[in-house]
């Protein structure tokens, strides 16, 4: 039985054989060190003497020995031994051999090194029967799994510790996480290729899109701005880190409003190698600018206020200074010679004078139509009118005021029946407009006026063959007080044509012209008929 079981037995087992009374037959060399009293484990002495473990399960033993058991064990006993933590080092430090040649994720750590060092020892212990010259035997099986506990323990500390590991990096994306949804900002963070990824909670809000609508979409939806996006592309090829910062771009909603958004923009390392995904931050700047915009129209307002106020000043004292310089002459010259002029001559001054205060008054009339203008207190009262009465009617009467008349060719096409216009506007429209054409030509140049209805609409046409208008003119003809550089001395105040177009916005109609310097000008006017 030894040698067999010698033979057969790994170096960490040892065993004992025993007779029905629990009395010790055989042990194997090294069982002693097992036993809780090892001076105490001879042969002829009860094995519950120096393993008292069994004390109490003999009636299991006497079980297996009559065959009604097949086996019993006991596993992880510890024996506290010094002897045997002496003997055990030897074989750990060929073990730590062993651990060393390891891959590093599986290698015990030195601390761990030293716990294979126990003061304990574990073992199994497994009881079965064995017969031996017709009588029945119990053999004790003794199992060293001292390793295999320790490994154990070593395995169970490192899923604690792996446990402790994910629960803070679970606390800690739950923080994060909590600080990306309650951040003020929208984030958003992309793939280099522009798929969306994440979206918080004010991503959301701002956008209008809710989150299963924006992931795994192009960021293009919410950002249509490609230079913008294809710029991120190209810095995040060449750089890394934070690329963009408080960039203004124009975004869409999902409602398809546009806001104005201040983005920042860096890369991030995945945890794939060489992959990398772009992170949005975007603040909603629609406010500020909506702000920035008023503040610049009010701006731009006070600003032409500004200009509007000197050019009057300007005009008024030039336009006023001239008509009041010839009454204060002629009256002057009247009043020293007049006793000694004829009757011919003292009516010229006096002629010259009337002009003057015309002059005057037409102006004041133009300054007041302008601020009632300005004020939108221009009153619209459209009325049954015959046009082309009304038309020749004011040919004649602006030739009346001139001494020499100039030819006015009106050609009437028509036909214009049952035509409703605001009589007093359109007398400040054409009269305007007849007037300039006579101001701004050479005296005895024809100017043709045509009126004709088509298409809906009334078409007023005033040609003139004179001094044209500058290029540069052109773009402010319409606004208050502008004048082209080339009218030399001809007076004006250059409040007519705000005022025509003014009175043919009211009409809800369009005054356009063309004009070549030195060649000639054409104003058109197109009113709706009703
Ligand atoms: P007023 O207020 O007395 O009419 P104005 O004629 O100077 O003064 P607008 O009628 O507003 O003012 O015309 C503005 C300017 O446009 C003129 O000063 C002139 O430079 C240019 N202009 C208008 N009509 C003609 C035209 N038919 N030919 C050449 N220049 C013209
Ligand atoms: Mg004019």
């Amino acid at each position: 039985m030894t040698s067999l079981l010698n033979k057969l037995l790994a170096p960490h087992h040892e065993y004992l054989t025993l007779d029905r009374d629990l009395i010790v037959l055989e042990t194997s060399c090294r069982a002693k060190r097992f036993a809780d009293c090892p001076e105490q484990l001879i042969l002829g002495n009860d094995v519950r003497a120096s393993f008292p473990e069994l004390i109490g399960i003999e009636d299991i033993l006497l079980d297996i020995l009559l065959g009604q058991r097949t086996s019993f064990e006991l596993k992880g006993i510890a024996r506290s031994r010094q002897e045997e933590s002496l003997l055990h080092s030897a074989s750990l430090s060929d073990r730590a051999e062993e651990f060393n040649a390891w891959s590093d994720d599986r290698r015990p750590s030195n601390t761990e090194l030293s716990t294979l060092n126990p003061p304990l020892l574990y073992f199994d212990l497994y009881i079965s029967q064995y017969q031996e010259d017709s009588e029945n035997r119990l053999i004790i099986l003794l199992e060293d799994v001292t390793e295999t506990m320790v490994l154990q323990q070593i395995l169970s500390q490192r899923i604690n510790e792996a446990n402790l590991l994910l629960s803070s990096l679970t606390a800690s994306k739950n923080y994060i996480n909590r600080v990306v949804t309650s951040m003020a900002d929208a984030l958003l963070v992309t793939t280099a290729s522009g798929v969306v990824k994440t979206i918080n909670q004010s991503a959301q809000q701002l956008f209008g899109y809710s989150q299963d609508e924006l992931i795994q979409k192009p960021i293009s939806l919410i950002l249509p701005n490609q230079d913008f996006l294809q710029e991120i592309n190209n810095l995040a090829e060449s750089n890394s880190g934070e690329l963009l910062k408080d960039r203004e771009v124009i975004c869409q909603t999902k409602t398809g409003d546009k806001i104005f958004v201040a983005f920042s923009c860096s890369v991030i390392q995945t945890e794939i190698d060489g992959l990398q995904n772009l992170v949005y931050i975007g603040r909603d700047i629609s406010e500020r600018k909506r702000v920035e915009a008023e503040m610049l129209t009010a701006l731009e307002r006070e600003r032409e206020l500004r200009e509007l106020k000197s050019n009057f000043i300007s005009m008024a004292s030039h336009e006023f200074r001239t008509p009041l310089t010839a009454i204060f002459s002629s009256s002057e010259l009247l009043q020293y010679y007049g006793s000694n002029w004829s009757e011919d001559k003292k009516l010229k001054y006096y002629q010259r004078i009337e002009g003057a205060v015309k002059r005057m008054a037409k102006l004041l009339d133009d300054v007041l139509l302008y601020s009632k203008v300005e004020a939108g207190k221009l009153e619209f009262n459209p009325k049954p009118i015959v046009l082309e009465k009304f038309c020749q009617d004011l040919i004649e009467e602006i030739q009346l005021g001139i001494d020499e008349k100039p030819t006015i060719t009106f050609i009437y096409s028509g036909p214009c029946d049952k035509v409703c216009l605001d009589e007093k506007l359109l007398q400040h429209i054409l009269n305007n407009l007849l007037t300039n054409a006579i101001k701004y030509s050479p005296q005895d140049t024809p100017i043709c006026f045509s009126c004709s209805c088509e298409n809906g609409e009334i078409i007023f046409e005033i040609q003139d063959e004179g001094i044209g208008i500058p290029l540069e003119d052109q773009r402010r003809l319409f606004e208050s007080f502008h004048r082209a550089k080339n009218v030399g001395s001809i007076p004006g105040t250059g409040l007519g044509l705000a005022i025509v177009q003014k009175a043919v916005e009211l009409h809800g109609g369009t005054v356009t012209f063309t004009s070549e310097v030195g060649i000639g000008t054409t104003f058109r006017v197109a009113l709706p008929l009703n």
